[in-house]
């Protein structure tokens, strides 16, 4: 599993990848909860999608979401995605919010047998502004220098945050698969031909 370098990777596609994630998760067997018993989940999903709250994506993310999984994932949104289960808050502890990540992660394994869970961060978030430190993006007036080294200090946050949860989430449900991207800058024209791409955070789902 790559989790030691800290580079930007090339960018993927995220309708091609979602496409991809749809397949190879239809071979899959549901995970199952230690504790929990019964045959067969009440109804089937393949993904729990965990994404931030951001306007600029979820209905874009949506769109790919149905295209490719129709009804089959289930979604938490918390502010930060990876960053919300794991953030140090520093004075203002927010250890309900890991907890919320974790119960729901456990639902979603008990009532739908989900197989992974994928992580969706996304670039020029607000909570990773707020919350741990990075600086607001401007993209019409950075400098390409600017621009190229706050793209390396984002993902090197998101990594680490991002690396941080799927290890809670593995150490916490034994067969369940955790996977995570970075969403690149959201196209300025959502409706033009600029596809969404993102970089790999973490897993082996690639
Ligand atoms: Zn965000």
């Amino acid at each position: 599993m790559d989790t030691d370098s800290n580079d930007v990777t090339a960018p993927v596609s995220l309708d091609a990848y979602l496409g991809k994630l749809s397949g190879d998760l239809s071979k899959r067997t549901p995970c199952k909860l230690p504790f929990w018993d019964a045959a067969k989940p009440i109804s089937e999903a393949d993904v729990l999608l965990l994404s931030c709250i951001d306007y600029r994506y979820s209905h874009a993310i949506h769109e790919l979401m149905r295209k490719h999984f129709g009804l089959r994932y289930d979604q938490v949104s918390l502010a930060g995605a990876g960053l919300s289960a794991v953030i140090d808050f520093g004075t203002d502890l927010k250890p309900h919010w890991q907890q919320t990540v974790l119960e729901h992660v456990a639902l979603s394994i008990q009532l739908h047998g989900i197989k992974t869970v994928l992580i969706m961060d996304h670039r020029n978030c607000g909570a990773y502004s707020k919350f741990a430190g990075l600086p607001a993006r401007d993209y019409d007036h950075e400098k390409p220098d600017q621009a190229r080294e706050n793209d390396k200090k984002e993902y090197k946050s998101h990594k680490k945050h991002v690396v941080r949860l799927a290890s809670i989430l593995e150490k916490r449900f034994d067969d369940l698969e955790v996977t995570g991207i970075l969403l690149s800058r959201f196209p300025k024209h959502p409706t033009g031909s600029e596809p969404i791409v993102f970089d790999f955070l973490y897993g082996d789902l690639k």
